[in-house]
């Protein structure tokens, strides 16, 4: 079915607006219209056509997840950001094949790699990676560490962009540092102990001029530079945090595209239902039923509901029902084209 530009523009703005509903009362509308108004256009075709430039059988890094007490251990991800990569990550390597190499902290490796198993990925190394797609027979996707000190952040970055050459780099609810070089969390606390520099690898992408989409909802992950003041003016912490270094939560780090959402997955199920509509392609979809799969394997694998910090399927917070139906219209959204 063909659309015009029009037709998409509207789908893409439904979308926009169903996950940019803050549910979870966080502000995330001022930052949506910052985003929105800095785009001229709704975030997730953006976003879209930016993922599905990518060529047949490139390459992105993505990255995700969150130490969410690190001040207590390192150990202990959180469940906003995984499910949402791995829905990337899936329409990714479905619609171009792509190699996607997710970088996170070693702690994190396993339970964000059982998160991308359950939603089809086979987790492997970067030689199987790319045989398989030039293969176009397995599904996988490569789960990298990235160092957690500022020093070794900085000396791979260039390294690891010259033996990746991606030709994207995706984040999603991954935080970045602020203008003092601390990682804030959204209570203004410094929380950057044992937590992958990966923000010092976009900034060096962004210096090369590679393409980067961001998702967040806060005002602290990367990406949302693009839109410093509406954090500063809009988000608790946003100019002034807790910790006395003398900065805000703001991360430093942008991106291209700065896709806002009341929650971060739901930013990426959005993105996806925009890829499918375009690609025509319904195996695109972040479905309910995968988002419900995704959910109980973070559960399984102990990933946190950051907002009660306990393990449970109610992401930032908010109940298990509601992640599910915003898949569930992220897909009625889209249905008329598929
Ligand atoms: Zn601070």
């Amino acid at each position: 079915m063909t659309m015009s530009d029009d037709d998409l523009a509207r789908l893409d703005d439904r979308l926009d607006r169903l996950v940019n509903l803050d549910i979870g009362n966080r502000g995330v509308e001022h930052l949506y219209e910052a985003a929105r108004d800095r785009e001229g256009r709704p975030l997730v075709g953006a976003a879209a056509e930016r993922l599905l430039a990518v060529p047949e059988g490139g390459t992105v890094v993505l990255t995700t997840g969150s130490v969410s007490r690190a001040w207590i251990t390192p150990e202990i991800g959180e469940n906003d950001g995984p499910s949402g990569a791995a829905a990337i990550a899936r329409a990714l390597v479905l619609a171009r094949n792509v190699t996607c190499v997710v970088l996170a902290e070693e702690a994190l490796l396993q339970p964000i790699g059982a998160v991308m198993t359950t939603a089809g990925l086979t987790c492997t190394d970067i030689e199987t990676a790319r045989a398989a797609s030039a293969d176009c027979s397995l599904a996988t996707v490569v789960m990298q560490a990235y160092p957690t000190d500022d020093a070794a952040g900085a000396a791979v970055a260039n390294t690891m962009l010259d033996d990746l050459k991606p030709d994207l780099l995706f984040s999603t609810e991954r935080v970045g540092r602020n203008e003092k070089g601390i990682y804030h969390n959204m209570g203004g606390r410094d929380y950057g102990m044992g937590r992958a520099r990966v923000d010092l690898l976009f900034d060096e992408a962004i210096a090369r001029g590679l393409p980067v989409v961001a998702v967040g909802d806060g005002g602290n992950e990367i990406g949302m530079a693009r839109v410093r003041d509406a954090v500063i003016a809009h988000v608790p912490f946003g100019d002034t945090c807790t910790c006395g270094c003398g900065g805000g939560i703001v991360a430093v780090t942008g991106a291209d595209v700065l896709v806002t959402a009341a929650c971060s997955n739901w930013g990426c199920t959005a993105i996806a239902a925009a890829m499918a509509a375009r690609a025509g392609d319904a195996r695109l979809l972040h479905t309910p039923e995968a988002e419900g799969r995704l959910l109980d394997c973070m559960v399984a694998n102990g990933l946190i509901n950051s907002t009660h910090g306990i393990v449970d399927d109610n992401v930032d917070g908010i109940a298990r029902a509601s992640h599910v139906a915003i898949a569930e219209l992220c897909r009625s959204i889209v249905a008329r084209v598929l």
